[in-house]
């Protein structure tokens, strides 16, 4: 892909090198203590308790995070692919509302749960924020077999492809129809994976046009679009599918289906929940 640094994307939030920690209890007495005191001051300490169940987490220490000159050009790629992705989905897509891009390390809380790097890359309806931990192109490269700019491209692609289902109403009527007929349930989500790569498909096609594409990139996608297993957004978010019986599709499918996007550039081609 011959594409020129833009620059760094407002659309992504750098969470990197928080981590997380769980906030201490504060326990009973400290409860009391602060009552007292509110009482006595007549400032409501009791304000700063956080009121919410269950073990709270709270961002780390705040030091800017160091990264290396490989993770500062993967950011500026990053940037390029989101930005470049939205926007041409702006063109796609009347109405078309962004989506952020949260880059983390370790471990990162959304609203779709508490998530490890070991997830791998995912989307989160619920705040419609793409999760990425860039350690994952490496894991891409070595693990997956899946070198190459495009390759991580369309790993980008593919989780805006999710946002856009979110924004299109298929994510919810997926999960609703997953409710009324759990024995589909896995078929469906088949579909709504096949249907996000087939949307990452368009984007590429639309950089084609653009002349920005290289030779091998296409290939790149393929072989990405082939060799990752799943990435997990079914599990955390819809909670019905088991992950024994989680599946993105055959290899052969997702390479179609990512084809087709790609040779049609129009979301309309990509109806994987037709036949
Ligand atoms: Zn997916």
């Amino acid at each position: 892909m011959r594409w020129t640094p833009r620059g760094r994307s407002r659309d992504i939030e750098d969470r990197r090198g928080q981590g997380l920690r769980r906030a201490a209890p504060i326990g009973l007495g400290g409860l009391l203590l602060l009552a007292v005191l509110s009482l006595i001051t007549g400032q409501d300490f009791l304000s700063l308790v956080d009121s919410g169940s269950g073990p709270s987490t709270a961002p780390g220490p705040t030091e800017p995070y160091v990264e290396s000159p490989e993770e500062a050009e993967l950011y500026n790629l990053v940037s390029f692919v989101l930005d470049d992705t939205q926007e041409t989905w702006e063109r796609l897509l009347p109405g078309y509302r962004r989506a952020r891009l949260v880059l983390f390390t370790d471990a990162v809380e959304s609203a779709c749960g508490l998530a490890s790097s070991a997830t791998g890359p995912f989307y989160c309806p619920a705040d419609e924020r793409v999760f990425l931990d860039l350690g994952f192109f490496r894991e891409l490269e070595d693990r997956f077999g899946a070198p190459g700019e495009f390759a991580r491209a369309y790993v980008i692609a593919h989780e805006i492809g999710h946002h856009v289902q979110t924004l299109t109403g298929a994510a919810a009527a997926v999960r609703q129809a997953q409710q009324r007929n759990p024995s589909r349930a896995n078929e469906l989500s088949v579909r709504l994976e096949l249907q996000a790569d087939c949307y990452a498909g368009a984007w590429g096609h639309a950089t084609g046009q653009r002349g920005i594409l290289e030779p091998d990139d296409f290939d790149d996608a393929i072989n990405a679009a082939a060799a990752i297993g799943d990435d997990r957004l079914q599990r955390m978010g819809g909670g019905r599918v088991s992950p024994e019986s989680f599946t993105h599709g055959s290899s052969a499918q997702r390479m179609e289906w990512f084809r087709r996007g790609f040779e049609a550039g129009r979301p309309d081609a990509c109806d994987t929940f037709a036949d």
